[in-house]
């Protein structure tokens, strides 16, 4: 029996949501992944409202910070970023506190583009980032039917975190 005791839960789960407003001129990126479009999301960074939403789902999960809080829209430092880059943070921040990515899921609520397409391809892309197997993140496309938001992306996503054994021998996710 050890002789002090892991008050870490087994599992935790984290909720995050995200929105942005359509803008024309500006490339449309989704999860990491670049889509054809003739509009793209406005915002300070990239404007990835999936990558937004699963970064602030994985925050939660170890009641960190919120995604706004660690990276202020106004700070110039973050024009234009890489969502990537905020994903990178707070799965460094899962780690650190003793956890892995059991799986993640989302839906997203746009009127176009028709996301059933690029399903797969931005699965398998979130899955990298999060170092799961694409089996471990599920992602739904609605179209917002009846809330007058045909300008606007939004995204829900819930993660599951499972604790490590010994978190002193994480491996690094890619
Ligand atoms: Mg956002």
């Amino acid at each position: 029996m050890p002789t002090t005791r892991d008050q870490r839960p087994t599992t935790r789960i984290g909720y995050g949501f995200d929105s942005h407003e359509f803008r024309r001129g500006i490339p449309l990126k989704i999860g990491g992944i670049t889509l054809a479009h003739d509009k793209g999301l406005g915002g300070h960074s990239d404007g990835d409202v999936l990558l937004h939403a699963i970064t602030d789902a994985l925050l939660g999960a170890v009641a960190a910070p919120d995604i706004g809080a660690l990276f202020p829209p106004s700070d110039p430092k973050w024009k234009g970023a890489d969502s990537v880059v905020f994903l990178r943070e707070a799965l460094k921040r899962v780690r650190d506190a003793g956890y892995l990515v059991a799986n993640m899921d989302a839906s997203l609520i746009l009127a176009a583009p028709k996301i059933g397409p690029h399903a797969a391809t931005i699965r398998v892309r979130v899955a990298q980032l999060l170092g799961v197997h694409a089996d471990c993140v599920g992602l739904k496309a609605k179209t917002p039917e009846g809330l007058n938001l045909e300008n606007a992306a939004i995204a829900h996503a819930v993660v599951l975190l499972e604790k490590l054994a010994n978190p002193k021998k994480t491996r690094k996710n890619k």
